[in-house]
């Protein structure tokens, strides 16, 4: 199978029966070498983004996978110093390796899946074998998956809901009912990224990340997602992907417990994991309620994302080493979806149906030493209340698969650090997301309502004014989307001058980038504050924490920022657990 790299394709591509475009300019990228469609086998589309850099001619921009009749042909293009031509290389499973350690697998049977079936593979002397994992978010589920895959039975503990009961309780939240503080937008199956856009975009290059979009297409993903240049799962697909997620751990061995939350680790002379104490709201009305349970455990995954807060001060409690972290702070920007759509493509090819809703990605670097950028963009979305603790606001994003919906939403944030924190103290940076989700709470009228501004008040750092319409057409439309609703604010009430400040100086910088960014009719909603965790886990080579066979892992360990990263995070803390056990080569 090889590979056809850099193909232009028309956007009619991306229409159904686009197929024969695809296979046209795959016969007139290999006309050069002489191939004729009689030797072609199959084409097929392996990754494809947009190119709209001149807006007269907006395409798409692929890698095919092209099968020929004959091989011989295949090694003779792939000797013709093509640059565009290269073998195709499937992505490696994250458990190659395992089947040479136990030379019985091969005996029992094909698949690495038939391990589920035998009892819990040992683990070192004295260390129970059953790995524990807790957080069923990307991190923790990818972790589970791997080592149920390997036959160690992992057990999950997840302070939240079970998807369907999550999904419940959040849509009751944002229809007005009181804050759930164990499961809600950032707890429960799921993780906190489960009622969003499903972006699985990432900085990092990892070859697993192919491991993790497949097997989210096995639980039910839509299969573009394997293909596409920026792939996203949608709000409306997520709870059941990850159903499936949970239901194939099962099948292999491992365990759930829903509402049931890591309150201690309890460590041995030597200062390892010897077992750890939850609490499990199947018998009370609340954590606190809960007897206390002790687990024996030698190995723990910790994925416990970064709204953990107390799991943060019960690990600092228990001395396990914890450092500050930079992280982002600001709002969420609101525009019209379909002046994104002109700006990124031109008004003509934004009509194009093969063409989704368009997305953007801004960032600067300003003289006050401030970093500014837009994350998080969700297209065609709504504004997501996100907050985890009582008298908070905190705001994200989310969109359905379709991304249909009127506005478009980013996080528009400032960067901050230790100096910012006020304080030494490893968790300074919690108390610094506190007070500004306390500040914009009650600034929004302390029901859950946000605080909003418009950009042209903001920019004029007008307060208190109601919006001044520059004409009847953004008025009518651009409103916000916030689920709880908001209510019209200065946002220099809640945010620290510094953010307001920065956030100005950025707003012309980024019209230069995108044409509507500086529409002042566009809508802040405060406040942003959860981009990334505050607080880092420290960790050594061996992914293992200042607590011997404590993993720390994912988003809330501060080594990654997520999905995609998460979800491979916690594939290579379950590699390292075999390797420490022996069943993967080191
Ligand atoms: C609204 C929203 C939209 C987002 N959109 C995107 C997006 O489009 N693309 C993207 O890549 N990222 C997105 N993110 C970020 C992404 O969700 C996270 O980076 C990712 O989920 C991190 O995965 P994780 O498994 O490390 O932690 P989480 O997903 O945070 O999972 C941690 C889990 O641990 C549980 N937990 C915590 N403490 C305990 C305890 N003591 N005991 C038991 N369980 C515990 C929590 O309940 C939670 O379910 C979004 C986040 C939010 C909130």
């Amino acid at each position: 199978m090889l590979e056809l790299r850099n193909i232009k394709l028309p956007l009619d591509s991306g229409l159904p029966g686009g197929e024969a475009l695809m296979t046209r300019a795959a016969l007139y990228a290999l006309a050069p070498h002489g191939v004729v469609e009689e030797q072609l086998v199959q084409v097929t589309l392996h990754k494809r983004s947009v190119d709209a850099r001149r807006k007269s001619d907006v395409h798409f921009v692929a890698t095919l996978l092209v099968e020929l009749a004959d091989a011989a042909l295949e090694s003779r293009l792939l000797q013709a110093g093509d640059k565009d031509i290269a073998p195709h290389v499937p992505a490696p499973d994250p458990l190659e390796g395992l089947a040479e350690i136990d030379g019985g697998l091969s005996q029992r049977g094909p698949s690495l899946e038939d391990r589920s079936a035998r009892t819990p593979a040992a683990a070192p002397q004295g260390i129970p074998p059953r790995p524990v994992v807790v957080g069923a978010g990307p991190a923790g589920l990818f972790a589970a998956l791997l080592l149920a895959r390997a036959g160690l039975q992992p057990l999950v503990l997840e302070r939240g809901e079970v998807i369907e009961q999550r999904s419940r309780t959040v849509a009751a939240y944002d229809a007005g009912a009181p804050l759930d503080p164990d499961s809600n937008v950032q707890f429960g199956e799921g993780g906190a990224g489960c009622f969003s856009d499903g972006k699985l975009t990432t900085n990092i290059t990892d070859p697993l990340c192919n491991y993790v979009t497949s097997t989210f297409v096995e639980a039910g993903a839509p299969p573009e997602i394997l293909w596409q240049a920026r792939p996203h799962l949608g709000s409306d697909r997520l709870p059941g992907v990850v159903r499936n997620l949970r239901e194939r751990i099962i099948a292999l061995g491992g365990t759930f417990r829903f509402g049931c939350m890591l309150t201690r680790v309890i460590t041995g002379a030597d200062g390892a994991l010897q077992a750890i104490e939850v609490a499990d709201k199947r018998d009370a009305h609340s954590f606190h309620d809960a007897t206390p349970e002790t687990i024996a455990c030698g190995t723990l995954v910790l994925a416990c994302g970064h709204s953990a807060r107390e799991t943060y001060a019960m690990l600092h409690e228990e001395g396990v080493d914890l450092q500050q972290k930079p992280f982002s702070v600001g709002v969420r920007i609101e525009h019209l979806q379909s002046d994104v759509n002109a700006a990124q493509y031109g008004a003509r090819a934004a009509a194009h149906p093969a063409l989704g809703a368009a997305d953007y990605k801004l960032s600067c670097h300003l003289p006050n030493g401030r970093g500014v950028y837009t994350f998080c963009m969700c297209p065609g979305g709504q504004v997501m209340a996100s907050a985890s603790e009582p008298g908070m606001l905190v705001t994200n994003g989310m969109s359905r698969f379709a991304r249909d919906a009127a506005n478009a939403n980013a996080a528009f944030l400032v960067g901050v650090g230790p100096a910012d924190f006020g304080s030494a103290h490893p968790l300074a940076g919690i108390e610094f997301q506190r007070r500004i989700e306390r500040a914009a709470f009650e600034l929004g009228g302390g029901t859950g309502s946000a605080p909003a501004q418009r950009l042209g008040d903001f920019m004029a750092a007008i307060s208190e004014k109601a919006p001044s319409p520059r004409g009847h057409r953004e008025i009518a439309i651009l409103q916000p989307s916030f689920s709880r609703g908001v209510a019209w604010r200065a946002l220099d009430d809640c945010l620290p001058a510094f953010v307001c400040d920065s956030l100005r100086q950025a707003v012309p910088l980024f019209a230069r980038k995108l044409a509507c960014f500086d529409d002042p009719n566009a809508i802040l909603t405060a406040a942003e504050t959860r981009s990334s965790a505050p607080v880092r886990i420290v960790r050594g080579a061996n992914l293992q924490s200042s607590c011997p066979g404590l993993y720390p892992c994912g988003e809330g360990a501060g080594y990654a920022g997520g999905i995609m990263s998460a979800a491979v995070d916690g594939l290579r803390v379950a590699q390292a657990i075999l390797r420490q056990r022996g069943f993967l080569p080191s």
